[in-house]
């Protein structure tokens, strides 16, 4: 006979992930009265957070690929375990389809959207014909992949107008693009980003769009149920990036018309009805001069979610489990009420003038507090951080009722802040927070990467 569940959730959620995201499930899952299954390598065998957990299973050695990305691994955890779900934070396995449907067909619910899904998003041909279909805005180009015959891709490109930016439809992680000026330089720039997607993604298919010189990064979170409801949590703001990295996030998104955020969370909302999609998801989008271009989606939890459940009092992560459980949506958008301004600063261990990787023993470690002040983080004095893993330890998130006094809770927070033992980018936030373009708000994207020429220049 099956045990009794007395949790109308869950009785217990296997956590596939590590670091800062496995700490933060597993608070929402004790919130919500949810024994917790942490898996973890041998290189996080230690970590605090390891030892909260109610179980916790060594999945393998530290590198990822046989620890945090080894499926049957963790899928054989969660049988031993007898968890009845899981969750796969962000990265790692958390958008792939495989791991997905592989969960399912196990006998267990995966927190996130069904594997379709996330196979139809994880193209990001399909994924972008899906939201053009759906009345998403998206950046004007090729309808869907690029042909083989070179005289066709000259002609779209035509069509589109320069310059270009040639995309590979399984890339990720700001890899995979090339952008290109002239026609003289077109068909050699598709051939080359044509053998890179091959070798790196396995998927040597191209699409091409319009490049826009001078965009900011705007995102919609959504959330939505197995019952065809949806909504929008509103948008952030993530231009502050390097390398295609968001460094700080917001939300609101200074300057955008009230009225032009309402209609593009809709179409956000309503696309999701369209599609089916179930859970939390975020739209990304390139904004320039008052228009929204649909780039690409995000099927998972994103690293700059806090923001948004400051502004609005809405625990996520908490959401995506009770959809997950195949509970109703428990609010209508017009429940959705936001207040103040969050900003959050990302938390790397690594030099903050080089940007080499930090990794090591934290001999001290102290975290602000006060007013306003929220820190996801698993670390502490003492803390090792592994060298085989995302650079970031944390996140600090600073609330206001205005976009000053966040910014001025930041900066307090960030001078109480003490990690000893490696170096951290927290100097470059504090330049940051200080900065005059930043102050006024609304930079684009290639914003930091330029201030950060001119710091060399100086320098
Ligand atoms: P990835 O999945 O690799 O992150 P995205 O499609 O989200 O790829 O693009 C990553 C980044 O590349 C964007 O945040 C933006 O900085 C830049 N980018 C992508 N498409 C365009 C475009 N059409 N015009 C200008 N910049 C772009």
């Amino acid at each position: 006979m099956a045990t009794r569940n007395p949790n109308p959730l869950f009785g217990k959620i296997l956590i596939a992930n590590r670091g800062e995201i496995a700490l933060r499930v597993q608070r929402a899952c004790r919130e919500l009265g949810i024994k917790t299954v942490v898996v973890h390598s041998e290189a996080d065998r230690d970590a605090k957070y390891v030892r909260l957990a109610d179980e916790s299973v060594c999945i393998g050695p530290p590198a990822s690929s046989q620890s945090y990305l080894n499926i049957p691994a963790i899928i054989a955890a969660a049988e031993v375990t007898d968890a009845q779900a899981i969750h796969p934070g962000y990265g790692f396995l958390s958008e792939n389809a495989d791991f997905a449907e592989k969960v399912e067909r196990s006998g267990f619910v995966f927190i996130g959207p069904r594997p379709d899904t996330i196979r139809l998003i994880g193209d990001k041909i399909s994924a972008k014909a899906a939201m053009a279909k759906a009345g998403v805005p998206c950046v004007p180009g090729s309808e869907g992949a690029l042909p083989e015959d070179p005289k066709e891709v000259v002609r779209i490109a035509r069509a589109v107008g320069y310059p270009v930016i040639i995309k590979a439809a399984g890339g990720g992680g700001g890899r995979g693009m090339r952008v290109v000026h002239t026609e003289a330089a077109l068909v050699s720039a598709v051939s080359l980003t044509r053998a890179e997607a091959a070798a790196a993604f396995g998927n040597p298919t191209l699409y091409l769009e319009k490049f826009l010189p001078n965009p900011r990064h705007i995102e919609i979170q959504v959330l939505a149920d197995s019952f065809k409801n949806a909504v929008y949590l509103y948008e952030r703001d993530c231009s502050m990036q390097r390398r295609h990295q968001k460094i700080i996030e917001e939300a609101p998104a200074l300057g955008i018309a009230a009225r032009a955020l309402t209609r593009i969370g809709e179409r956000c909302a309503e696309a999701c009805r369209k599609i089916g999609y179930r859970g939390a998801g975020t739209f990304e989008f390139l904004y320039q001069e008052e228009e929204f271009f649909f780039i690409e989606m995000n099927t998972r939890i994103q690293v700059e979610h806090p923001v948004t459940e400051l502004i609005t009092g809405i625990d996520i992560v908490q959401e995506q489990i009770r959809v997950a459980a195949g509970q109703k949506l428990r609010f209508r958008q017009r429940d959705i009420v936001r207040k103040g301004h969050a900003i959050e600063c990302r938390i790397n261990a690594e030099d903050p003038y080089t940007f080499v990787p930090s990794p090591g023993r934290i001999t001290s470690w102290h975290a602000p507090g006060g007013p306003g002040i929220r820190v996801d983080s698993h670390a502490y004095h003492n803390y090792f951080v592994p060298p085989y893993y995302d650079s970031m330890i944390g996140k600090v998130i600073a609330y206001g009722d205005t976009r000053e006094q966040a910014i001025a809770r930041m900066r307090i927070a960030l001078s109480e802040m003490v990690v000893e033992g490696i170096k951290t980018n927290i100097p470059l936030h504090q330049e940051l927070l200080l900065d005059e373009k930043f102050l006024r708000g609304g930079t684009s994207i290639h914003y930091l990467e330029e201030r950060l020429a001119k710091r060399k220049l100086a320098g």
